[in-house]
């Protein structure tokens, strides 16, 4: 008996040395205990049963999340959602005489090196004590908003206090009970109810019926994110401004006035390096590539993705 009260004080100790570390780093965290995966799963199937999402988008999603990564943490174990503050990225090209700007979606810089940060704290803490942390493969904006995290709005998009939708999020497991912060309905931000700009914004008709509706294959950052098809004939070149993704919803919207004009610059790509984007084949391998341009690609958190570059870059240079 003594010795369980001994761990379980152990455990709250390092749980609030881990909390109180990733929250002097800036970034904002949520806790739920590791059966909440099977909710997340739940509601996702759910979302699928009732029409709101598509068969083909939930298939996607299945590719990327993994609901059973809890089986691999016997005992007790816990969920972390972490914010981190994010900017968008200018980038420019250079095809030929031209220069071509794009953006990138605060989404993308340090997509990973947020996750390996956030590993690295936790395991300094939980190392020691024979305790694990690892990233958790999960539906990180649904996690963030049953947390109280993030509320999503009419967009999709997720807004945290502090941060607006400039944000980056990450799920991780962690062998180790922390606190519980409650699994709250997942909240709309109340300015969404008067508002609409996003939807008015978006140039392809994703967004529908007030928010109520998101018509995912309209979406372009389906179009040029999660599928190497060729763009459809009915996405008209104009829209296109993004290397990846698409910000049109985000940049409209009230709620990030404060954020989104912090633009970080770079990296820039010369003649040379743009048109070796734009005649990279479907089997470019970053091993191929020069070491400048890879370096640049890997900072855009684009390493893995280089099979859709050619494309979305034929977009901009085309339009420009
Ligand atoms: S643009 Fe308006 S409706 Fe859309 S997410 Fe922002 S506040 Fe909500
Ligand atoms: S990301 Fe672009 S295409 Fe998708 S909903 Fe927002 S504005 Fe529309």
């Amino acid at each position: 008996m003594e010795g369980d009260a001994r761990t379980k004080r152990m455990d709250r100790e390092l749980a609030s040395r881990c909390l109180a570390e990733l929250g002097a780093r800036g970034w904002k965290v949520r806790c739920a205990p590791a059966g909440r995966i099977g909710d997340l799963e739940s509601e996702i199937r759910s979302l699928r049963d009732t029409g709101k999402m598509s068969e083909a988008h939930y298939a996607l999603c299945l590719d990327c999340w993994d609901f059973s990564a809890a089986r691999a943490f016997p005992g007790p174990a816990s969920i972390l959602v972490a914010a981190s503050p994010s900017r968008t990225r200018r980038l420019d090209f250079h095809a030929g005489a031209r220069r071509v700007e794009a953006v990138l979606p605060p989404i993308f810089a340090e997509r990973f090196s947020f996750k390996a940060s956030v590993i690295e704290c936790l395991s300094s803490i939980l190392g020691p004590a024979g305790r694990h942390a690892s990233p958790a493969r999960l539906p990180e904006k649904l996690l963030a908003a049953r947390t109280g995290l993030a509320r999503i709005g009419r967009n999709r998009l997720a807004y945290v206090d502090g941060m607006g939708s400039y944000c980056r999020l990450g799920a991780f497991l962690v062998d180790l009970p922390f606190p519980d912060d409650g699994w709250e309905e997942a909240l709309r931000p109340s300015a969404c109810a008067d508002c609409g700009a996003c939807e008015r914004a978006c140039p392809s008709g994703a967004l529908k019926q007030g928010g109520e509706r998101f018509d995912h294959d309209r979406c372009l950052c389906y179009l040029n994110e999660e599928t190497a098809e060729p763009f459809p004939a009915w996405a008209e070149g104009a829209w296109h401004h993004a290397f990846m993704g698409c910000m049109r919803c985000q940049e409209a919207c009230p709620l990030d006035a404060a954020y989104r004009g912090l633009v970080e610059e770079g990296p820039s790509f010369d003649p040379g390096e743009t048109e070796a984007i734009l005649s990279m084949g479907p089997e470019a391998a970053e091993g191929d590539l020069p070491p400048s341009l890879r370096e640049k690609i890997a900072e855009c958190g684009l390493s893995k993705l280089l099979f859709l570059l050619p494309r979305n870059l034929k977009a901009l240079t085309d339009k420009a």
